[in-house]
């Protein structure tokens, strides 16, 4: 039977990336929107043009009776979730001094929150079965910290200590659980920048480029498999060496 993978955040950028890649791997794919309805619309068609088994699912992950609502419709859906991908996020630039209490509650709810909420739902299920992999979008900037983005890092570098702890909790129940960091990737998220912003990156970058959404989701599809079965509670650069 196929594997069923739940992607939060797949209508735009890496998480439809991944959809596609997870979708080529020959797995179920769960597409989770919240605003895009006809960018998930119109991937759900190219999927399932394809002869794929996929759904596309409207959910607020950072509500939790949304994200609840999510993966169990998933799981009575395919029989089961094997792979959760916790990538829906949002950014903001700001002086600290200028982040509003509404600010910083979103960027949690939205970056953090909704990866404890789909996890926390999910794992009875992958307890159960002693398999499943669990993949966080993180970031350098919340392995580094960035300027004008305290909110922003904060909840990133909350990811990863999700992911380490939670790596413990339950690598004896057979499931991994990892976090992505992604450098600088062509996506909406950074739509604002400037041709001189990003070219100044890419000088920065050893690699010379910016990264692309495939860059990420093979990342994410590697350790959903077996070739990451003895990874787990790591955080993985995926920055071009932007940061080493
Ligand atoms: P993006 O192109 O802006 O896409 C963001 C995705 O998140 C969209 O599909 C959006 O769905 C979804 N989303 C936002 N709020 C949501 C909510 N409340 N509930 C459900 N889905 C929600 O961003 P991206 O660059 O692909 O980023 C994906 C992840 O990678 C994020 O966690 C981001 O922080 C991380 N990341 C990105 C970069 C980068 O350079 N791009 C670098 C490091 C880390 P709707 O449009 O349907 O609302």
């Amino acid at each position: 039977m196929s594997k069923t993978v739940v992607i939060t955040g797949a209508s735009r950028g890496i998480g439809s990336q991944c959809a596609r890649v997870f979708a080529a791997a020959g797995y179920n794919v769960v597409i989770n929107y919240n605003k895009s309805e006809e960018r998930a619309q119109a991937l759900l068609a190219e999927l399932l043009a394809q002869g794929i088994s996929a759904v596309a699912i409207k959910a607020d992950v950072s509500d939790s009776a949304q994200a609840n609502a999510l993966i169990e419709n998933s799981i009575s859906l395919f029989g089961g979730v094997d792979v959760l991908v916790n990538n829906a996020g949002i950014g903001e630039q700001k002086l600290i001094t200028d982040v509003t209490d509404e600010d910083w509650a979103r960027m949690m709810g939205v970056n953090l929150n909704s990866a404890f909420y789909c996890t926390r739902k999910v794992l009875p299920h992958m307890i159960n079965k002693k398999s499943g992999r669990i993949i966080n979008i993180s970031s350098i900037w919340g392995v580094c910290g960035a300027s004008c983005e305290v909110h922003y890092s904060a909840a990133k570098a909350g990811l990863i200590g999700f992911t380490k702890a939670l790596a413990k909790e339950v690598g004896p129940s057979g499931i991994t659980v990892n976090c992505v960091a992604p450098g600088v990737i062509e996506t909406d998220m950074n739509k604002a920048l400037s041709e001189d912003d990003l070219d100044a990156l890419c000088e920065e970058t050893p690699v010379g480029r910016l990264g692309t959404t495939d860059d990420v989701a093979q990342m994410v599809l590697f350790l959903s498999q077996e070739s990451g079965a003895f990874i787990t509670g790591q955080v993985i650069g995926v920055n071009g060496g932007f940061v080493i």
